[in-house]
């Protein structure tokens, strides 16, 4: 049995269905360059605008995150101080 390919398929995007789970995965390898522009795109305009990137409210002052956001996001970085 051919073992199924793991993250990003090196090489030109092929056209066979069978290479991918379902039509959603063949979707995002076929347009995933675009796809991801777009993403980094929008988090760069919230970012700019003062928004949370999660969720569109206001973000707190010096970080990307809302006040819903921030919280599980503070450990993370506590943890990467101390280390
Ligand atoms: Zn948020």
């Amino acid at each position: 049995m051919e073992q199924r390919r793991r993250g990003r398929p090196v090489g030109p995007v092929k056209a066979d269905p069978g290479d991918y789970r379902n039509r959603y995965s063949r979707h995002y390898y076929a347009h995933r360059d675009e796809l991801n522009a777009k993403k980094r795109l929008a988090y760069q305009e919230r970012r700019a605008k003062g928004l949370c990137v999660r969720c569109l409210r206001k973000a707190l002052h010096g970080i990307v995150f809302c006040r819903t956001h921030a919280p599980p996001h503070k450990p993370v970085i506590q943890k990467i101080l101390r280390l």
